[in-house]
């Protein structure tokens, strides 16, 4: 339901806590983070509940903290509200996280092919499809926005994806049909949200990403591809809105 992602030199976590927080409006039923940390390992959180929980939960039990995340507030349309069903979803190698708003039509058939195939689903969501599907891409070994855009080839339906690999820090790459994504433009520093209110906070300058399109961020830059990596132009805007 609500999506926030995050490149920079601050604390990832207290970006994203403080973005889901802004997008809590949006209404939701489970809330969850995934960082690399300092020391270069992924870490997940997720927790059924308001984002107090999980909040509380990092507090009682701290996790290493870095300079990339991505964070998400869960509205379930597949799998009750659950923390397994809660995102991050990983991939079988639990090198990638990935987060997803909105519904994948076709991931029974996907889901399918995936168990013929020997994967093993830990939860009950369609969002697991996509983790495990870009497990999967990464392997042929031409990097996240490649294996991402052969995913979301092959996906139906309304998606918002963003997905953080280990292997790769400092990057976040996103993917959006029928379902909003915006980049935040930041000094050192770049977002992106489901809604500019995931980032307003610390900049108004922002780029909306069109249908059918993968964005990559780094701390220095921003990157906008159709799903078979050919770049596109975007267009930066002023958001007007009080922080
Ligand atoms: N369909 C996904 C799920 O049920 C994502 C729901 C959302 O947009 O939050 O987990």
């Amino acid at each position: 339901c609500g999506i926030v992602g995050y490149v920079g030199n601050k604390s990832s976590l207290e970006v994203l806590l403080g973005g889901l927080r802004r997008l809590e409006y949006r209404g939701y039923d489970s809330a969850g983070v995934a960082v690399i940390g300092e020391d270069g390992s992924l870490s997940t959180r997720k927790r059924a509940g308001k984002l107090a929980v999980l909040a509380d939960d990092l507090e009682a039990h701290p996790m290493a903290d870095g300079q990339t995340g991505i964070g998400h507030t869960r509205w379930a349309t597949h799998g009750g509200p659950t923390d397994v069903n809660a995102h991050p979803h990983l991939s079988a190698d639990g090198r990638i996280a990935l987060i997803h708003n909105g519904i994948i039509e076709n991931f029974a058939t996907l889901k399918q092919e995936l168990l013929d195939d020997g994967f093993e689903f830990e939860s009950e969501t369609d969002t697991e499809v996509a983790a495990k599907l870009l497990g999967r891409e990464y392997e042929v070994g031409d990097g996240l926005p490649n294996a991402l855009g052969r995913v979301v080839s092959r996906l139906d339906g309304a998606f918002t994806l963003l997905a953080l690999h280990q292997d790769e820090p400092g990057v976040v790459v996103g993917a959006r049909r029928n379902s909003p994504l915006v980049i935040g433009l930041g000094d050192g520093e770049n977002f992106l949200g489901s809604d500019v209110a995931a980032f307003v906070e610390h900049t108004h300058r922002a780029v909306a990403i069109g249908q059918d399109q993968i964005v990559i961020i780094t701390p220095d830059s921003v990157e906008v591809t159709d799903f078979d990596g050919n770049a596109v132009e975007a267009q930066e805007f002023e958001v007007s809105w009080d922080a």
